[in-house]
């Protein structure tokens, strides 16, 4: 393969945590961790100073205890997700949040906007500078590793953020595909071993069931299939946290603590002490007066508890979709700092029915199956071989707003679906085709991948045209779509317009791009939004006037129309160009307009009312 002797540098592993990240590399010496003991785990967390400069880690935590809302943690969850998606989650964590393009969150940080791709450049970033001087080589190169449950978007983003950093990723795994590798499964495995693996970080949970086929069977390689898999991208260590501070607050006699980062602090660091004693408090000082926090091993498991069922849940749902029973389970692999719990682990073992394997590090083994797959990847190793699955079902949206599924769910990876259609009008020259990720049967259930338009379709009667859509997964879980018309022969054109992800243009122009040109995008994001609303606005206020201008006095009439002219000039000039026009005068004249026709609306709706009581 050309990728092998392109360059000789080595490709890196690194788990891209919620909470913490590692980088990781498997060499001649085998997998190890860089960073030493101590280090080895980064904080998710990136902290941005006054002069535009960023630090990231365990500085950006200590740097964001005096100034939080210049510090950013669990960009993951934010990653490829909308602002309107993460509104309740960003409230509840006091983050403030903003709209990138496409509507896609971003962070405010200073009144400007970052986005978490950007975020989790820097973490990357951090991570390769660390590779490089501890290897003393150029480190271009890497495996990174999403949870399974991660969707296109989710994906997408997380490689925007790699080349964000200069990284290229050679493959993107999913986190118990990778701890699986580090275990090693497949040499001591029997032929056809089942295995689940069950993570549990700070911010997602998956559990993933693996069938073992070990190089024995004919095969020159081991091979791990994922059968099933299912989680949460939104349970984790951090909402057990929260679930503490609420819990102190819930006492009577105890003092009011507010979800500070102080608190929750305090409760992270008093859940760890649990994992070995059964007592653990700590003072801190609160308005000026000292408190103290405490907390008993069996006052967090009947807080851990319901996370913890959800979390067996996933698990049973994961052994339904497989057809499997907890009897047929070889081993159960626990990953992520919150199997720590020792709830989790007598749960765990209560649900398989078995003890459990943890002769890893949990915090560790994702980095260390990330960097074996790197070696893999560079020609290293090559006794180890793949198969991943997909995490959620691919389909196109049909008539009514239902969905068709193209890939199911667990289908494995790579995979490639064909779906055939026709037009349902006469001379109908395009078609608009919405594509959709998820379980749910209709569309406003599922996620919008993206629409894409085939145009371009020579006039036919309805139902003559072969429409072709095909969809193709490739290895890294990344979707690609296209569509041809087959009777005419005519190379239709397929316009991809994204609603989640970056395009091409859009990462390189980010790169460049300084935080002064954020306020400039989030101007322009304004006016964009003001266009399209008072466009919607003009339009129903004139059909209103149409029916019901007799029923008004003429001045009235004649200000309301004055106002709808000054507005479709405003949106004629923003459309020519978007930077002739200033928001704030364009906000308050809309604001006018909004105002303006609370009569005529109030006077349609009489009037509509009075027509159906007759008729
Ligand atoms: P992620 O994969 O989301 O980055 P990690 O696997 O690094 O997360 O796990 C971080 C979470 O593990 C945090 O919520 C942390 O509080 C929790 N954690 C770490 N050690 C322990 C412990 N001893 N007991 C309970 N939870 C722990
Ligand atoms: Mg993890």
């Amino acid at each position: 393969m050309s990728e092998q002797s392109e360059s000789a540098s080595p490709i890196v592993g690194i788990d891209l945590g919620t909470t913490n990240s590692l980088i990781a590399i498997c060499d001649e010496a085998g997998p190890r961790v860089l960073g030493g003991v101590v280090s080895a785990l980064v904080p998710s967390v990136v902290f941005f100073e006054t002069d535009g400069s960023r630090v990231v880690g365990a500085e950006a935590v200590a740097r964001g205890t005096n100034a939080p809302s210049r510090m950013v943690s669990s960009s993951k969850r934010f990653i490829g997700r909308t602002a309107s998606e993460m509104r309740a989650f960003a409230a509840a964590s006091g983050v403030e949040l903003c709209e990138g393009p496409r509507g896609l969150a971003g962070f405010v940080i200073d009144g400007a906007r970052v986005l978490p791709q950007e975020v989790s450049a820097e973490i990357l970033g951090a991570l390769r500078a660390r590779a490089e001087s501890e290897l003393g080589v150029p480190i271009d190169r890497a495996v990174i590793t999403v949870p399974a449950y991660f969707d296109d978007a989710q994906r997408q983003a997380t490689r925007d953020a790699a080349r964000l950093a200069g990284l290229r990723v050679a493959r993107l795994v999913n986190e118990p595909t990778a701890a699986s590798l580090a275990y090693g499964l497949g040499r001591a495995a029997q032929a056809g071993e089942l295995v689940v693996i069950y993570d549990l970080g700070g911010g997602t949970f998956d559990c993933t069931l693996l069938e073992i086929v070990p190089k024995t069977e004919g095969l020159e390689t081991d091979c791990f299939q994922v059968l099933a898999t299912a989680g949460d991208t939104e349970l984790g260590g951090d909402d057990i946290d929260r679930a503490i501070v609420d819990y102190w607050n819930r006492h009577p006699s105890g003092p009011r603590l507010a979800d500070s980062a102080r608190c929750l602090a305090v409760a992270a660091r008093l859940k760890c002490a649990l994992s070995t004693t059964a007592f653990a408090e700590e003072s801190i000082t609160l308005g000026g007066q000292s408190i103290t926090l405490a907390l008993t091993q069996s006052e967090l498991d009947s807080i851990a508890a319901p996370f913890v069922d959800r979390t067996l849940a996933c698990c049973r749902r994961v052994l339904r979709d497989a057809k499997v029973s907890t009897d047929a389970i070889a081993r159960v692999v626990l990953v992520g700092g919150s199997t720590r719990l020792s709830l989790v682990r007598r749960e765990v073992a209560k649900c398989f029915g078995q003890d459990l394997y943890l002769a890893l590090d949990p915090d560790r083994v994702v980095a260390l199956g990330a960097a074996i797959q790197g070696a893999i990847l560079s020609g290293n190793r090559r006794d180890l071989l793949l198969l991943d699955v997909l995490p959620l079902s691919l389909g196109l949206e049909t008539v009514g707003g239902a969905t068709t599924k193209l890939l199911m769910r667990n289908t494995p990876i790579p995979a490639r679906a064909t779906e055939k259609f026709s037009t349902s009008m006469d001379g109908q020259t395009s078609v608009k085709l919405q594509v959709v990720q998820g379980e749910r049967e209709f569309v406003e259930h599922c996620r919008s991948l993206g629409t894409f338009h085939l145009t371009g379709i020579p006039p036919m009667p309805a139902g003559i045209p072969q429409l072709e859509v095909v969809f193709l997964v490739d290895q890294n879980g990344v979707l690609s779509v296209r569509a041809v018309e087959r009777r005419s022969g005519v190379t239709a054109v397929l316009q991809v317009i994204p609603s989640y992800g970056l395009t091409e243009e859009e990462a390189s122009r980010m790169d460049s791009e300084s935080i002064t040109h954020a306020r400039e995008d989030m101007r322009r994001h304004r006016v964009t939004d003001l266009c399209v609303h008072t466009k919607l606005d003009i339009k129903w206020i004139s059909d209103a006037l149409k029916r019901v201008r007799s029923a008004l006095e003429a001045s009235y009439v004649l200000d309301l129309e004055r106002r709808l002219a000054q507005l479709s000039a405003m949106v004629s000039a923003a459309e020519a160009d978007m930077d002739s026009v200033d928001p704030e005068a364009f906000s308050s004249l809309k604001q006018g307009l909004d105002v303006a026709s609370i009569r005529v609306h109030e006077c349609a709706i009489a009037h509509s009312i009075r027509g159906t009581s007759i008729g």
